[in-house]
């Protein structure tokens, strides 16, 4: 069972609102019959999957998304739907509260990993900072990584992060992972020809089969996960809302394979 929750939450944001329009846009294009409801490796979000489309949550203040987590049962395993990425510590810290120590693995062009940002230690250039100092997570890997500047570079080699930035990614390429995984995905990590809807344009990005083939090769239990960033007052034709349903889909289909994989080690 995976269930997906709404954070319609932007306001740390840097440069433009709108991602607070995303679980809308998404569940809309996700929930209209205009592709089926089925990932590749052929699981029914519903009949095989058993996914739960859950209530946003309320959220005005950034501390709200804290105290709203609180309400949900994080037995379960959840994909929270941004929102701009300040909401991935919180959600971050939830979920390790409930389920205990797990590696992420984060695709987006930029780190996030600012110590502050205009004044903002929680802005969504800063999460995976607040992440790290909580100790709770060893392994960061961030893929997709095409904006690095002095500060951060000190701050990857201060928490020990691994990027795998685009100049290093191939067409066909393997990660592997040993303990149980977050997965957070910016949606700008695609090439902005795929996914225009985002709020920074950063060209030469990754490709949706690229980000795809990555999700189905993950063999680790997944305890659950993030797609952020989505800005639908920027999108063409709902293209990157489709995009967004799309991984939605196949890290659900991740999640259900790690489950099975879990059960048959015990
Ligand atoms: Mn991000
Ligand atoms: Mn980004």
């Amino acid at each position: 069972m995976v269930h997906v929750v709404g954070i319609p939450f932007d306001k740390k944001s840097s440069f433009l609102k709108g991602a607070a329009r995303a679980p809308a846009a998404i569940r809309e294009v996700l929930l209209d019959g205009s592709s089926s409801l089925l990932s590749e490796s052929g699981h029914h979000m519903i009949d095989d999957i058993g996914m739960v489309i859950q209530e946003d949550l309320k959220v005005d203040t950034y501390q709200d998304i804290f105290d709203e987590l609180q309400k949900l049962d994080l037995q379960q395993t959840h994909i929270f739907i941004g929102g701009d990425h300040s909401i991935s510590y919180p959600t971050v810290q939830a979920v390790s509260k409930t389920k205990g120590a797990f590696d992420i693995l984060h695709f987006d062009a930029h780190t996030d990993l600012y110590d502050i940002y205009e004044d903002d230690p929680y802005s969504h250039a800063c999460p995976f900072a607040r992440i790290m100092e909580e100790g709770t997570v060893q392994r960061l890997v961030q893929v997709g990584i095409r904006t690095m500047n002095p500060h951060q570079l000190a701050q990857v080699e201060k928490f020990g992060v691994e990027v795998i930035n685009m100049q290093q990614i191939s067409e066909a390429m393997t990660l592997t992972f040993k303990r149980p995984l977050y997965i957070s995905i910016d949606v700008d990590v695609f090439d902005p020809a795929h996914a225009p809807g985002v709020s920074h344009y950063e060209p030469g990005g990754m490709t949706p089969r690229q980000v795809i083939s990555i999700l189905q090769q993950i063999s680790t239990p997944i305890v659950g996960g993030d797609i952020v960033e989505l800005n639908p007052v920027r999108d063409t034709n709902g293209m990157t809302a489709h995009l967004s349903a799309k991984l939605l889909k196949e890290l659900a289909s991740a999640i259900h394979r790690g489950k099975g994989r879990l059960y048959m080690n015990i």
